[in-house]
């Protein structure tokens, strides 16, 4: 039996990285599963390798969400599930961040997390799972990631109301603070076909030894585990919580 046998759940940014993981773990374990994205040749090829729906949703956009939440009910019946996943991430220092970069990640991981809340929770079934999916700086700062951090902290405080807001009805809303994880985010080698994305894998880990005590960059599929864990019953008393996944980057200091 799968954990997730009979719901259906709906991933957002799921055609690579974090997002992709929680789609194969999450069809592993029986749920169906609509792939959501602006990566629409990816997101076909993924849903169509492990038998799920493809649907292009642009976060940002009202009418996308509207179009996803009928074409998940119209496949399936019924959604039981919504992983908040996309994101984009822009290095700058707050004083040098321009105006139209801040509101573009607001936009994508902060208004995209909410307006997937507000459509997708009142077709949600009774005794649904959200998961969003913040981040590391979503709990502590991070010089050069300013609007991406405020956006994730964000995602923090929405996670908490709407998990007051919707407990009444059975659903639990809880959020993920990731660390460093080995995707194109953190990763952008894994993008170019002429980079050996294993050996970029390899620098990083090298770089994240010095701070993270786990001495290794994140997997996604960790990250996918956690997700699952959210989305199933053996989280069944667990509501309006961050989970950070980290490596034990956020616990504090050496100082040997
Ligand atoms: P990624 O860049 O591989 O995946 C992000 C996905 O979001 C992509 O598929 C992208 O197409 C999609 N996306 C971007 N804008 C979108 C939009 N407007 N509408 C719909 N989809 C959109 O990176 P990832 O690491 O898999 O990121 C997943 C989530 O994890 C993000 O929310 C990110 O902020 C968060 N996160 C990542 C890390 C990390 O180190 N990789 C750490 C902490 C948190």
């Amino acid at each position: 039996m799968g954990k997730l046998d009979g719901r259906v759940v709906l991933v957002t940014g799921a055609a690579r990285g974090q997002g992709e993981q929680e789609v194969r773990l999450f069809r592993a374990e029986g749920a169906e599963v609509v792939v959501a994205d602006v990566l629409d040749d990816r997101g076909k090829e993924l849903a169509d390798e492990v038998g799920a729906l493809y649907v292009s949703l642009d976060v940002r956009r009202e009418d996308d969400w509207r179009a996803a939440v009928r074409a998940a009910v119209d496949a399936y019946g019924r959604i039981d599930g919504l992983v908040n996943n996309a994101g984009i991430l822009r290095f700058n220092t707050l004083v040098d961040t321009p105006l139209d970069e801040f509101m573009r990640i607001v936009e994508v991981n902060q208004l995209g997390c909410f307006l997937g809340i507000r459509t997708v929770a009142p077709v949600m079934s009774d005794g649904g799972t959200i998961v969003n999916t913040a981040s590391y700086t979503g709990m502590t700062g991070m010089a050069g990631v300013g609007a991406y951090a405020a956006t994730k902290h964000a995602v923090l405080g929405l996670t908490r109301v709407a998990a007051l807001e919707l407990a009444r009805r059975g659903i639990r809303v809880n959020a993920m603070c990731p660390g460093a994880i080995d995707t194109a985010m953190s990763n952008p080698a894994l993008l170019d076909p002429d980079v050996d994305g294993e050996a970029a894998s390899r620098g990083l880990d090298r770089f994240y030894r010095k701070v993270v005590p786990l001495g290794r960059i994140g997997k996604p599929e960790e990250v996918a585990r956690l997700a699952l864990f959210l989305s199933c019953a053996d989280s069944s008393y667990i509501t309006g919580q961050p989970f950070v996944i980290d490596g034990g980057w956020l616990a504090g200091v050496s100082v040997g």
